[in-house]
Parts: structure tokens; sequence; C-alpha cells
């Protein structure tokens, strides 16, 4: 396929507008600079990989090796995608569900997951985890996370102590503010969490179906309503319902090819 299709091109643009709308109203909530912001990072990326160092220790220590067939079955995606598989340990893991850290790092597959989704499931699943990777989702949050430290530490004005309390649950004005952080937060994760969705179904329509079944599936199995990182599965649903049925009129989508792109 030469060239990106033109669903795919759109859908892109609208998250990237979306992100940089985020970004800015995080930022004045905030009451940082872009350019701060930045410096922020820059200074706290040392602190990032040591912390990532050490989760790597732990996979090492509690991982476990995959089957052959779910080894076979990631090659291939990587494959269909055109991704190199060197970027990423996939590990099987006892807890239910997959977790995963940042770049350097690992997907973790439940045995349940193994047994339960059909391999097109599993594939979509693991795109949707990949994306968190590519597009640094955790590593994202571990800086807000510090900074709102970092900030609590240094500032001894009114947004200082508000941070300062950040988890003690603080009351009145303080507690206000409070929430306001926590809520920029959760935003961002169910961004996040909308994004590889996204970038995930736009592969092909055989993953963006595969990802609707499997949240159809847990709607009927779980609660359903937004947690502080996930958003409900009828808001993921209805998502995925609208990127199925804009490929559906896509003529590069529509036969459900993977798109390479
Ligand atoms: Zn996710």
């Amino acid at each position: 396929m030469f060239g990106k299709p033109a669903v795919v091109a759109r859908y892109e643009t609208q998250l990237a507008n979306e992100w940089q709308i985020l970004e800015n109203e995080m930022l004045d909530t905030l009451g940082v600079s872009k350019a701060e912001w930045m410096d922020f990072m820059q200074n706290y990326r040392y602190k990032y990989d040591a912390f990532e160092d050490n989760l790597k220790r732990e996979e090492r220590r509690n991982g476990q090796p995959l089957s052959n067939n779910f080894k076979n079955l990631a090659l291939q995606l990587f494959q269909k995608i055109n991704m190199n598989p060197g970027k990423v340990d996939l590990i099987r893991n006892e807890s239910s569900g997959r977790r995963l850290h940042a770049s350097r790092s690992a997907i973790y597959v439940s045995e349940n997951k193994l047994a339960n989704d059909t391999p097109n499931e599993i594939e979509a699943s693991l795109l949707h985890e990949l994306g968190h990777i590519v597009n640094s989702d955790d590593e994202f949050i571990y800086f807000l996370e510090k900074f709102y430290e970092w900030y609590g530490k240094k500032s001894n004005g009114f947004l200082g102590s508000v941070i300062k309390n950040f988890y003690e649950k603080p009351a009145g004005t303080k507690g206000i503010t409070a929430k306001v952080f926590k809520a920029v937060r959760k935003k961002i994760r169910h961004f996040q969490e909308k994004r590889e969705d996204t970038w995930a179904a736009l592969y092909s329509i055989v993953y963006a179906r595969a990802l609707l079944s499997i949240y159809k599936r847990m709607r009927s199995k779980y609660k359903d309503r937004d947690s502080e990182t996930h958003p409900s599965f009828s808001k993921r649903i209805r998502n995925l319902q609208y990127i199925c049925s804009d490929m559906e009129n896509d003529p590069d989508m529509r036969d459900g090819q993977v798109c390479v792109r």
C-alpha cells in the first residue's frame, strides 16, 4: 500500500490536535510554561532511567517464558506492521490482564487471555499496549507525578501546599485544587487509552473489530464506569464504532488489510 489511507491520516491529525489542547490545558492548570515543562522532563530523565532499570530487573526475576504459540503470533504481528521485535519483551504473568512499562520494556500477557481470546483479539491487545510504548505514555505520567512532587517541595505558595498534601485528601479550597490536579492526570490517562485504542484499530479493521468485541465482552462482565486510569467500556466502544464505520467507507481500509504506516 502506498501512502497513508485517508481515514488513518484524518484520525492521526485529530488525535494530535486533541493532545495539543490537553497539554496546554495541563500546563495552564499547573501554571508552567511549555519551556519549563520541557526543562523539567530533561532534568528528571536520569531518574526515570533508573526507575526503568529497576522494573527491568524485577521483570527478569518474575517473568516467565511465553508459549511458542504466542511468540509466533507476536512475531507475525511485528512483521505485519513493520516493527522491530527487539524493542519489546513479552512476558507471561500470573496476574490477570496485561501490564506494561515504558520504552525499553515489557508487555505482560496473562494465561487467561492466552486461553480465552482469539488470535485477532490477542494481536489487537498487543497493538494497544505497543501504542502505549511507542507514544511514551507511562513516561509522561511518571514526569507528571514527579512534577507534582517537585513543585510541592519547592514552592511555599498556595499551589505548593496543595501539591504537598496531594495524596492526603486535603479539605476546603485546597481540597478542590487537589481535585483539579487529579482530574488533569485522569484526563491525560483517559486520552492515552483512547489514543492507543485508535492507534491499534487504525492498523486494520480486523483489529478495530477485535477490540470492539473484547470491550463488549468486558462490559457484560465488569462495571461499566470510568476509573482513574481508564474510560468506561461504553466510551471505548463508541470510539471504536466510529472508527469501524469510517474504515468501512474507506476503500483502502475496508477489505481488512493491515496498513503499514
Ligand atoms: Zn491501555
